[in-house]
């Protein structure tokens, strides 16, 4: 098994933001991530010609990769772009203007995609929902079961919500829509998931399932990914709106020979076999584990430090990212800013309702033990440093977890 962590900011390690600033800069964001030093090497190599046939075994080899990775048999679909632009492709490709899609108020990136929706002419519902718990699942089934016509077309759902750090129980939300008998179409976001929670979109039928690399996929930002069911893909055959870029349809024909109708990412590509690699020699399950054990020591460290988390659900809580309350009085911004600028480590934002309310510790993506004991005691030398009153015993807490 391979050591995580051990490839990337211990090996081919960032520069530090100054001359001032010694040691390795900490990107505890939970996104974009550290890259491994195998993937830096790998996207290093000299581009090779995208219409060669040395390209054509690259593309095969990472399509298969990525169905491993998403586990399933059914066409990925890669573009060059950040997530946002998969969350476009998800729609444009499956949905005509004016159709109606449904999401819940649970985080700043379910807010948004529906608001993508919107602006794209679909219209969006967004149903109330807390930000600190999730998708209520009773409450998905009750407003399918209130649209007897179908006329809601797409139930679109976020399976980690990086803003908060909660997770999205997809299989029981299918579970739900199942039970009301919808046949909407179950669109999901796995962009802070993908290569870091567990996913299964075959196993939990899901229509189009939504991806970017720059998480758990160990790589910078830059490629996204779409997964269509065959109902997905039935329905991209009718669907009414103008779509050129994100055409499903060009992509897959020209991806079955090895190739792509524009000139793709060559260097990411390499990246992207290296990353699949290093996740294939770990194991996915071993992977999983990791985040999850890392997750549970950093809760750990949160609760000793006398805070609270925004996720108000244990079984709910993200393996990958831990958004944290300041407590009243202070200002994520503040003790953020004091985090970065004395000890070079950089935490994630609060975003939208969270803004100056949270900051949040990314520990996804090629990270280790040793990584996560150095961002929490920075963290917890920096609360000191800020003011912010609290217990300085969560490092050992989390050092206490781990061993055990
Ligand atoms: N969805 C989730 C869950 C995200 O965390 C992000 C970005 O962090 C996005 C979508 C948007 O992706 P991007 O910033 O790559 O466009």
């Amino acid at each position: 098994m391979l050591t995580p962590g051990r490839s990337g900011a211990c090996d081919v390690a960032p520069a530090a933001d100054s001359a001032a600033t010694p040691g390795f800069h900490f990107l505890q964001t939970p996104g974009p991530t550290n890259v491994p030093g195998r993937v830096l090497r790998a996207m290093g190599a000299p581009t090779i010609d995208h219409r060669g046939p040395q390209f054509a075994s690259l593309t095969l080899e990472i399509l298969a990769g990525m169905q491993e990775l998403l586990r399933t048999d059914q066409p990925v679909v890669i573009f060059p772009a950040s997530g946002t632009g998969a969350w476009e492709a998800a729609l444009v490709n499956t949905l005509t203007p004016g159709a109606r899609v449904l999401a819940f108020d649970t985080g700043h990136f379910a807010r948004l995609w529906a608001e993508v929706a919107s602006r794209l002419g679909f219209d969006a519902e967004l149903i109330d929902g807390e930000w600190s718990r999730g998708v209520s699942e009773s409450e998905l089934e009750r407003r399918l079961s209130a649209d007897p016509r179908g006329e809601l077309a797409a139930v679109l759902l976020v399976h980690n919500e990086t803003s908060t750090g909660v997770v999205n129980d997809i299989a029981s939300c299918r579970a739900a829509i199942d039970r009301s008998g919808h046949p909407a179409l179950l669109l999901v976001d796995t962009v802070s998931s993908l290569g870091s929670i567990d996913y299964r979109h075959d196993e939990w039928r899901v229509d189009v399932t939504v991806g970017a690399s720059q998480k758990g996929l160990l790589l910078p930002s830059g490629l996204s990914f779409n997964v269509p069911s065959e109902r997905a893909l039935a329905a991209a055959k009718v669907a009414g709106g103008a779509r050129a870029y994100w055409d499903w349809r060009p992509v897959l024909e020209a991806n079955s020979q090895g190739y792509f109708p524009y000139t793709p990412p060559t260097n990411l590509l390499f990246g992207l076999r290296e990353a699949l690699s290093m996740l294939r020699e770990e194991g996915l399950d071993a992977v999983f584990v990791r985040h999850s054990r890392h997750g549970a020591a950093t809760r750990c460290a949160v609760d000793a430090w006398g805070l609270q988390t925004v996720c108000q659900e244990s079984e709910r809580a993200s393996a990958v990212v831990t958004a944290v309350l300041a407590p009243d009085g202070s200002d994520e911004r503040e003790i953020r800013r004091v985090i970065l600028d004395r000890y070079g480590v950089s935490l994630g934002a609060g975003l939208g309702a969270l803004a100056g309310k949270a900051f949040r510790i990314g520990h996804i993506g090629d990270f280790n033990d040793a990584m996560l004991i150095g961002v929490l005691g920075t963290v917890e030398l920096g609360l000191g440093a800020a003011g912010v009153p609290c217990d300085r015993s969560g490092v050992a807490a989390a050092v206490r977890w781990l061993a055990g």
